[in-house]
Parts: structure tokens; sequence; C-alpha cells
């Protein structure tokens, strides 16, 4: 029995408590949202991260600490650290919260990313998207620009500009490293987003053997530059055949959810494993696969029962716009059931 620390209490906190309850283990977590999805299934303190003496009360009794988004200020993960392990290390958050650091640190790599400048007087090429380095997700404060007259306009603080990839589509690969260092891969996903936000998660087995080594490629290279520890998340935008890095997540991830029906393992599990210092279980999918994004509204939820294989995951949250309320896997033998599955729910729920 472990008991595990995690930052942030939201759907991403839950499964990983639901995903490490079965093995024995106990979570606390730490979150200012007092009505955050998972505080209602493990002991929660409703604290800040910036506050020193809750941070402390948080470690207390703790063998572990992990987190659930990657916006957890470095320093309450570095003060964290004196106390109680913390897994993923904090240099990846370091990494990971500020795009254009993110994206200098995959140039250092040899990881190809889209072009970039935070010099904003540049001349760059346009289309291009005008995105702020910190706190930016789901699409949220970045919007695309035609012109320089139109950077000049935004009036931006603190942003990098990119280049506009007219991408053939967008991929994710999910890898997870324990503390022994060994490292596992989830089959590349393919991503479908509106609005910046995710919608839907293909696995149906139409990524190359090659694309999946280069990603693999990849992810290992920023797994033993961070001397990582965790599940890791790098997106992709594929274009003419090659990978071009978006962004990562330190972290389990939305395009990750099908992996809890759809593969021997799930990422949550296998983040908890890494973080415990098990072995990893098998990342193999068990058969072709979907996730549906529930975003803003929720769909009739006793009609979506009624699909045969359709799992529902709702995480307890009220209906917003814009927000993830949950999500619906599906796991079929092949890509003909399963497109006529999604025609089922997209007939209930035409929001992906
Ligand atoms: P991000 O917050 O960087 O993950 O962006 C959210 C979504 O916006 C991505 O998943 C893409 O669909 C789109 N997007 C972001 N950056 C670019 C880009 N440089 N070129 C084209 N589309 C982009």
């Amino acid at each position: 029995m472990t008991n595990i620390g995690i930052l942030g209490a939201g759907q991403l906190g839950r499964m990983l408590a639901l995903a490490g309850y079965p093995l024995g283990h106990r979570f606390r977590f730490l979150d200012p949202a007092s009505d955050s999805p998972a505080g209602l299934l493990a002991d929660h303190l409703a604290l800040g991260y910036t506050d020193k003496s809750a941070l402390e009360q948080f470690a207390e009794g703790l063998d572990v600490v992990t987190y659930e988004f990657e916006n957890v200020p470095v320093e309450a993960a570095r003060h964290l650290e004196k106390f109680v392990p913390v897994y993923p290390p904090s240099l990846a958050l370091e990494k990971a919260q500020d795009r254009f650091v993110e994206k200098s640190f995959f140039q250092e790599l040899g990881i190809p990313t889209p072009k970039f400048t935070i010099d904003l007087n540049s001349s760059f090429s346009f289309p291009a998207v005008l995105k702020t380095r910190r706190m930016g997700y789901d699409g949220k404060g970045q919007s695309i620009v035609h012109s320089q007259a139109e950077v000049a306009a935004e009036k931006a603080v603190d942003c990098i500009l990119e280049e506009f990839v007219s991408f053939d589509r967008e991929l994710s690969i999910i890898a997870v490293r324990n503390k022994s260092g060994e490292t596992k891969f989830y089959p590349l996903i393919e991503n479908h987003h509106r609005d910046g936000i995710l919608r839907l998660s293909l696995v149906i087995g139409n990524v190359s053997a090659e694309l999946q080594k280069q990603a693999e490629e990849y992810a290992t290279r920023v797994m033993s530059a961070l001397n990582y520890v965790g599940v890791l998340t790098i997106e992709f935008f594929e274009k003419d055949g090659q990978l071009l890095a978006n962004e990562m997540a330190p972290r389990v991830h939305n395009s990750g959810h099908w992996t809890i029906e759809g593969a021997i393992t799930s990422q949550f599990e296998n983040q908890v494993r890494a973080v415990c210092d098990a072995p990893l279980g098998s990342t193999n999918p068990l058969g072709v696969c979907a996730m549906v994004n529930l975003v803003g509204t929720l769909p009739d939820e006793t009609s979506i029962l009624k699909i045969e294989g359709a799992h529902l995951h709702l995480y307890d949250k009220a209906p917003r716009p814009k927000r993830k309320l949950g999500h619906i896997t599906l796991v079929e033998k092949d890509v003909a059931t399963l497109n006529e599955k999604l025609d089922e729910i997209r007939k209930l729920y035409a929001e992906f």
C-alpha cells in the first residue's frame, strides 16, 4: 500500500484514484476548489498550492506525490520535494509550462516543431498562430493572425508566434516510465479537435510502424533528458508523413482516456505503477477504440447506456460551455462496427 498525494482534484485525479484503489493504494488530493471531481472519493485538502504550510500538511504521511495538471506552480513541487518524492520531476513542469521553453527544449533534443518566435516584430510567414506562452490550454489564449499589423493590433504580451501548420492530422503519443527506467508506449492516437478542444480520439490501426517508431524515439529523448518518472504525453501534427511536436503534458492525458477499457492497462494505472516504481502493465490495445468527449452539454444518459459496448464516464461536474464533463469509450473488433457505434452516439450527441 502506498499513500499517494495528487496535486489537482479534477477528473484526471479522479480517474487516477479509481485506477489505484484496486492496487490497494490510498489517495489524498490538494486542490483549492472545494467541489472538485476527485474530492468526493478521497481525502481532499482545499487549500492553495502556494501556501507552504498547506503543502506541508498535505505531504504529512505521504509516500509519493504526483500531479494531474501541468500548471502546478513549480515552487510548490520544489517545496514538496523536500519532504516526499515528487514525480514527474519538477523540471518537467518547468519545461511544459512555457510554450517557448517547451519548443526550444524540443529543438535542443532534435525533435521537429512548427517554426516559432517570441520576437513579435520579426518578419514571419502568415497565417500564424499567436499563443500566450503560459496557462493556455484547450485553445484558450490563442488566435490566428494573418499579418504583422494583426499581430501588432493584438498588443500581445508574453506570447509566442507559431507557423500555422495545415496538418494532415493530429496524433499523440502516451509514454510511461517507472523509477527503474522501464518504459512503455501506447499506440499513436488520432485526435480531432473543434474550437481547440479535443472531441474525438481514435486508435484504429491507421498509423504506420515508422511513425510509431519516430514518436517513441522522440518521447524517449524527452524522458531521458528529464530523468522522467510517470506518464508523458506529446501532441504532434502529422504533415507529409513527418511529425512536428506541438506540446507535451507531463501527466495522463485526455487523448488516453480510451485506455481505461481499451488497453490491457490504462494510462491511469500505469501512472500509479510508475510513481510507485512497480512493474508497468501492458499498453497493448484490446481492439479498435474511440473516445468521444462530452463537452459543455451531456447527452441523455439512459440512451447512451442502451448502446451496447458504450462505456459512459461522468465527472460529476456542472454543465458549462466548453467544459469537459465526461467521455464515452468504445472498444470494438473492427472499424466498421466502431463507426456504426459512433453513428449511434452522434444521433444522440452531435458535438463531436
Ligand atoms: P494547443 O493549445 O497548442 O494544443 O492548440 C490547440 C489546438 O489548436 C491544436 O490541437 C490544433 O488543433 C490547433 N493548433 C495549435 N497550434 C497550431 C498551429 N501552429 N497550426 C495549426 N493549428 C494549430
